[in-house]
């Protein structure tokens, strides 16, 4: 039997048998059918080196590989946490977006990333500029939309609670921020 791997017309037959089957399988698992070719190349190249490999090691190792499968891909799908999924709330009168970045080889954390304020009427992003009277506005010009906050920009006739007016850019992005950060920690923001 050993004689049938060091002949090369042999054992290219059944690597390619081999690999028939375990490419078939691996159309079962679309995420993993990339890491299954990869595997089978790596099969390939072994018996074109001509390495003779036991028996036993091919009749248990395969089954196992194939057993792997079913947990690799748990293991990928589980791999993503809950709060990935909040990626838009409608806050201060406007529907936010942004990303969650996952994790690299130079951050282990999630990182919260492009914040997009869009007109709830109309969908498009808004303009939010320290310098225009209205702070938050929709330049669409076929669309109604106003901030309903824009009156809170000027707070004078509220003098105690000056701190609290959203008048600058960095104060919207600050509540904002801080809205997402309760729900977060609450999980409110699975109910909602
Ligand atoms: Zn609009």
């Amino acid at each position: 039997m050993k004689e049938v791997w060091k002949d090369p017309v042999w054992s290219s037959v059944i690597a390619g048998v081999i690999l028939t089957v375990i490419l078939s399988v691996g159309q079962y698992f679309f995420g993993l059918l990339g890491y299954i070719s990869i595997g089978a190349g790596w099969v390939w190249s072994t018996f074109n080196t001509k390495i003779p490999i036991p028996l036993w090691l091919l009749i248990i190792g395969i089954p196992v590989l194939l057993l792997l499968v079913p947990v690799i891909t748990k293991l990928l799908l589980d791999k993503e946490p809950n709060f990935t999924k909040y990626t838009c709330d409608h806050i201060l009168g406007i529907d936010y977006s942004w990303k969650w970045n996952p994790p690299n080889k130079f951050r282990a954390e999630y990182r919260f990333d492009e914040l997009t304020p869009r007109c709830p009427t109309c969908k498009s992003v808004l303009n939010i500029d320290d310098y225009d009277g209205r702070l938050v506005f929709c330049i669409n010009d076929s669309c109604k939309w106003q901030w309903p906050l824009a009156s809170q920009r000027y707070a004078f006739h509220h003098p105690a609670h000056r701190s609290d007016a959203i008048d600058h850019s960095s104060k919207v992005n600050e509540r904002v921020m801080k809205e997402i950060d309760r729900k977060l920690h609450t999980g409110e923001w699975e109910n909602g």
